[in-house]
């Protein structure tokens, strides 16, 4: 194996030298293991013409090993010292842009990839935003917990709002767990890199009722549709008889919401529309 600088050195003597103060609100804590670096890196199956976007770059330590391998890297950091930090590393590389801002409130530029260790305080956000811009391929850490909900399917026990509204919008899947030791400062919790492929479904019904009901009915996850919508539809105040028009024929009625697929929901939001305009 070529000889590697040893990345856990090199981070404490940046931090050292600059006299960095880590913010754990930020989720600042810094991949120190090539091993998975370079694993992140082929997931991203990198070639020259890749532009590739980063979230959370740091000191750059994930930064520094992308630039050489394709066109151009946009790292995007908030916190202002590490984007100096980073801008100062990144001399000897021409490809590579910092942006130092907030990645949930300022435009991405046009990218393919995304290849990132994201900030995991804002996981959830930050994963329907860059779903909601075009690109071909993202490999990205997040929490081990977050990741199993992000990838689960139905009937599994951590299948939730986050698992349809990701499967929607993408083909998500763990490709490797990381253990906390590959991070410093070591975090409290492990991390697995997640291999996004970005999809096209189209619904029959309309995505915002879709995503309204979804979001109804995963607060009762474990009861059965008739009972989840009932509750659901008292909560928005529907009146009686409609109400009790549309639990009349509910399709999947004896289906709890855990078990529900993207297709069943679908089903049963076209239904419920129609129910509602009176069909
Ligand atoms: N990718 C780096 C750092 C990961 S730590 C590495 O692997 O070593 C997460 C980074 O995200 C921190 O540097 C933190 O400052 C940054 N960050 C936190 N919130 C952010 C936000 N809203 N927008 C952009 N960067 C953010």
């Amino acid at each position: 194996m070529m000889q590697d600088y040893n990345i856990l050195d090199e981070t404490k003597r940046i931090l050292r030298e600059n006299g960095v103060w880590l913010k754990r609100k930020l989720g600042q804590s810094f991949l120190i293991n090539m091993e998975y670096i370079s694993k992140q890196l082929q997931a991203g199956r990198l070639n020259k013409n890749d532009i590739v976007l980063e979230i959370g770059a740091g000191i750059g330590n994930l930064t520094v090993k992308l630039a050489p391998l394709v066109k151009k890297v946009y790292a995007i950091e908030l916190d202002h010292t590490l984007a100096e930090i980073l801008r100062k590393r990144i001399t000897a590389y021409n490809n590579i842009e910092v942006f130092e801002c907030d990645a949930l409130k300022c435009d991405f530029p046009q990218f393919n990839k995304i290849i990132a260790n994201i900030p995991y305080n804002i996981a959830s956000p930050l994963t329907f935003k860059i779903l909601s811009y075009k690109f071909e391929l993202g490999v990205l850490m997040y929490q081990l917990e977050f990741a199993k909900r992000l990838i689960a399917k139905p009937g599994y026990g951590n299948y939730s709002r986050l698992s349809v509204n990701a499967a929607l919008k993408a083909d998500v899947e763990i490709i490797d767990i990381v253990p906390r030791t590959a991070f410093y400062p070591k975090p409290k919790v492990d991390s697995a890199i997640v291999k996004i492929i970005p999809k096209n479904i189209k619904l029959k019904s309309d995505i915002e009722e879709f995503t309204k009901i979804v979001n109804g009915i995963f607060s009762y996850k474990n009861k059965k549709i008739y009972s989840a919508i009932k509750h659901y539809m008292n909560k928005l105040n529907i009146d009686k008889e409609t109400l009790k028009q549309i639990l009349l024929n509910i399709p999947y009625s004896d289906v709890r919401v855990k078990d529900m697929s993207i297709d069943m929901i679908d089903d049963l939001t076209v239904y419920i529309i129609n129910k509602m305009r009176g069909v």
